[in-house]
């Protein structure tokens, strides 16, 4: 090759690097764009599909939940229409640490940590039910537990004030509690036997801890016409549940069937 050839092609060569640079710019942006479209279309569908396995999640535990309604509480005889729509309405499952996520709708209380449980649905049925729970009263727990029972309550009543003694289960609920909207609940950390008279006095008071006697201060507590509902009996074995009713001033006392709860501590 000659000189001048050479010269010519390497000419024509630079000649040429403009609009090939263009070109491949372009197509690189276009591919860029395809990428990315791709990506995002695949974001997309991958968003789509979890919201639909979520969907058919949560579709399960309602079912799930309808299913312990039908054959845990309503065939036992709880009938309160509140009560029941409460039950239909709190995400048990949440409630119970990730291990028995399984058996959250299950006949049975489960361990909660801190040698602590939740109780069994039936008995949270039973001791809403008879707390005769309604819009417009205020209601006290003692033993907020998970936060099970203090959000089957909220779901009814305007305001739930409970109180924990494990001070770990008294944080974990009230962040329970406070991602799953509760905003008519608040959780305390402290010894429930003297009740909370700052909030007093209560239409309803439902103790979730066992004791052999009950405690003065709640009595106190109870608002004119106000129930309280408590497991009596020997902490360490087998209790009864006691429903107390005031009215114009006077307690009267009505002992229903045999139950098992943990017992009520106290901070020294
Ligand atoms: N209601 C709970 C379960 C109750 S288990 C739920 O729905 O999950 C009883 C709870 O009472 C335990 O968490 C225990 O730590 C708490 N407890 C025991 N003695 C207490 C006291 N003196 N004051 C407040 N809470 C108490």
């Amino acid at each position: 090759m000659n000189v001048e050839k050479s010269e010519q092609i390497k000419h024509a060569g630079q000649q040429g690097k403009e609009p090939t640079t263009d070109r491949q710019s372009l197509c690189q942006f276009f591919c860029n764009l395809y990428q990315e479209l791709n990506m995002k279309s695949l974001l997309f569908i991958l968003l789509i599909i979890c919201i639909l396995a979520q969907a058919r999640q949560d579709d399960r535990y309602t079912t799930a939940r309808n299913n312990m309604v039908q054959s845990q509480i309503v065939a036992r005889g709880i009938s309160d229409p509140g009560t029941l729509r409460a039950m239909r309405q709190v995400p048990r499952h949440l409630f119970v640490p990730a291990s028995y996520v399984s058996e959250a709708y299950s006949d049975r209380p489960l361990p909660i940590g801190y040698n602590q449980t939740i109780s069994q649905p039936v008995i949270v049925a039973h001791m809403t039910e008879l707390a005769r729970p309604a819009k417009g009263k205020k209601a006290l727990e003692i033993g907020t537990g998970s936060g099970y029972q203090a959000a089957v309550l909220a779901e009814i009543v305007d305001s739930v004030y409970t109180i924990e003694i494990v001070p770990e289960l008294a944080r974990e609920s009230e962040a329970r509690l406070r991602m799953l909207g509760y905003r008519n609940i608040v959780v305390r950390y402290g010894d429930g036997y003297k009740g909370w008279p700052e909030h007093a006095p209560f239409d309803i008071i439902v103790v979730t801890a066992a004791a052999d006697h009950i405690p003065e201060p709640l009595k106190e507590q109870l608002a004119e016409g106000g129930r309280l509902i408590m497991p009596v009996g020997n902490p360490a074995t087998v209790q009864q549940l006691i429903v107390l009713t005031k009215r114009k001033g006077k307690i009267t006392e009505q002992r229903l069937e045999t139950v098992r709860f943990v017992p009520l501590k106290r901070l020294k």
